[in-house]
């Protein structure tokens, strides 16, 4: 689903490269974590797989295409199927819950009809049924990343990028949503992690992939944290 081959990149000027010489492949279905203390690389890499940046040199692919070769015109489709997450949520703070999860689909067109149907379903999912018109400022932290989830879910993404989607809460709440980026693993999608959370590694189980001044120093099947950190 996500193949990195001989990955660098080097933003302007000097210094090291941000990621140097990287090769990875993650299959449709997996849920990876990629961990690594600040600046090893980690954003750098979720950004590569959007073609928010392009490499330097190597190749990156997604769903079998080299993303760098593709035409412009058809970078908006890729990205509509790769959901995204973050650690401060970016819900449009003058819109109610469902209106943030609506306008995903609204702006790829979807119809209203459908539009209709998929929300409630989809804040069904992530627990929110009841708060459908909410607004984002009267949710707890943990309720504001669901309805960012279930933004980045409504679509039926083959790939859910998360950067630090506990980094704002608090261990129980962040039990809660890796159940539910669980749950969403389980549909098929492609589950990809940055983060720092010592516990939340250890406690679910996943692929590890660590990176350390832009290398992959660990590529480990169900592995923890590491305690060098
Ligand atoms: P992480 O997400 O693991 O914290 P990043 O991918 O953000 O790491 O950063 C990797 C390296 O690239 C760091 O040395 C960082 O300073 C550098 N870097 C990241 N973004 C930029 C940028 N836009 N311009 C220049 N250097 C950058
Ligand atoms: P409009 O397009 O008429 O401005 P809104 O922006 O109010 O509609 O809502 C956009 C979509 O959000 C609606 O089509 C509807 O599917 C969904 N929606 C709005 N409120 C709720 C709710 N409380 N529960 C579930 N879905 C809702």
């Amino acid at each position: 689903m996500i193949r990195f081959e001989k990955v660098t990149k080097r933003y302007p000027g000097p210094g090291t490269p941000a990621l140097d010489q990287v090769t990875l492949d993650i299959d449709k279905g997996e849920f990876v974590y990629l961990v690594g203390t600040s600046g090893s690389g980690k954003s750098t890499a979720l950004r590569l797989v959007l073609r928010e940046l392009r490499p330097t040199t190597g190749r990156v692919y997604v769903a079998g295409k080299e993303i760098n070769r593709m035409a412009g015109w058809k970078v908006p489709r890729l990205r509509r199927q790769i959901g995204t997450v973050f650690q401060d949520f970016r819900l449009l703070p003058n819109k109610s819950v469902a209106e943030n999860v609506a306008f995903a689909l609204q702006v790829i067109g979807r119809s209203r009809r459908d539009i209709n149907k998929v929300v409630p379903d989809t804040l069904e999912l992530v627990g929110l049924k009841d708060k459908g018109d909410r607004m984002p400022d009267e949710l707890s932290g943990g309720e504001q990343q669901r309805v960012a989830i279930a933004r980045a879910f409504v679509n039926r993404p083959m790939i859910l990028i998360a950067d630090e989607p506990t980094g704002n809460l608090d261990p129980s709440t962040s039990v809660g949503i890796m159940n539910l980026l669980g749950d969403i693993n389980q549909t098929g999608t492609t589950v990809v992690m940055a983060t720092h959370d010592h516990g939340i590694v250890d406690q679910f189980r996943k692929r590890v992939i660590e990176l350390e001044h832009g290398k992959v120093i660990r590529d480990e099947a169900a592995g923890s944290y590491g305690f060098r950190h």
